[in-house]
This record gives structure tokens, sequence and C-alpha cells, in this order.
């Protein structure tokens, strides 16, 4: 765990938040500003700082964050009309929350394009 990590504190119980769903390794929980109306974050309990920092042999956690926030979907009722999961990496990416975590946006028509 990071100290100073939000993520990291939320993952610890330290911060509140709404849970949506948790494992052994990771932690899915509403977006506190959210931009849909499903606007889940999953993140991996172990702190990871961005994508950038994945190393060869991480194959198994990334697939698995994606399996989760499928099955979310699924339970969010949006799977059927569709998503979008959005990784945001370092500065230029739009990155904020320097812990890795994947944004499951869901329940409206998303039009806007990328940039
Ligand atoms: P990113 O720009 O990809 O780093 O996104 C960070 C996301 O974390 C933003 O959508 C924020 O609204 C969200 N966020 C920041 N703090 C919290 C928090 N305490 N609980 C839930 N979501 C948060």
């Amino acid at each position: 765990m990071a100290e100073e990590c939000i993520f990291c504190r939320i993952a610890a119980g330290e911060v509140p938040s709404d849970i949506v769903y948790q494992d052994e390794d990771f932690l899915a929980f509403r977006d506190i500003s959210p931009q849909a109306p499903t606007h889940v974050l999953i993140i991996p309990k172990a702190h990871i700082t961005s994508s950038a920092e994945l190393t060869e042999g991480q194959e198994g956690l990334v697939g698995r964050l994606i399996i989760v926030a499928k099955n979310l979907a699924e339970k969010e009722g949006i799977a059927k009309r569709g998503y979008r999961l959005l990784i945001n990496c370092g500065a230029d990416g739009g990155q904020v929350v320097p812990h890795l975590h994947l944004h499951l946006i869901g329940g409206r028509r998303l039009d806007d394009r990328l940039g």
C-alpha cells in the first residue's frame, strides 16, 4: 500500500467509497464524479502507479481486470447496449490518480470521441 495514494486508502477501508465488487485482488467502486449513469472504477488492490508500470508476467492481472469490468457491466445492466472501458496513463493521458484504474462507463450514448 502506498500511504499517500487515495485508491490504496479506499482499498484499505480508510476512505469511504461506494463499493460494487471486490475479491482478493481487485476492488470496484463508483466514481465520485460520474460521467454517465454507470461510472465504476476497477483497481488492482496492489499499488501499481499506471499502465506504464506494468511488466511482462502481469498479463493475467490485466486480463482479470477486464473480466471484472465485463462482469460488472452485465450486473449494471449495460452490457447489451454497450459501454466504454478506459485507462488513462500519465499527464498527457489525463491520469489524475496515480494508481492503475479501469473506468467502466455506460448507461448513455457516449458520442464524444477520444481527444
Ligand atoms: P483518471 O483521470 O483516469 O486518473 O481518473 C480518476 C478518477 O477518479 C476520476 O474520474 C475521479 O472522479 C475519480 N475519483 C477521485 N477520487 C475519488 C474517490 N475518492 N472516490 C471515487 N472516485 C474518485
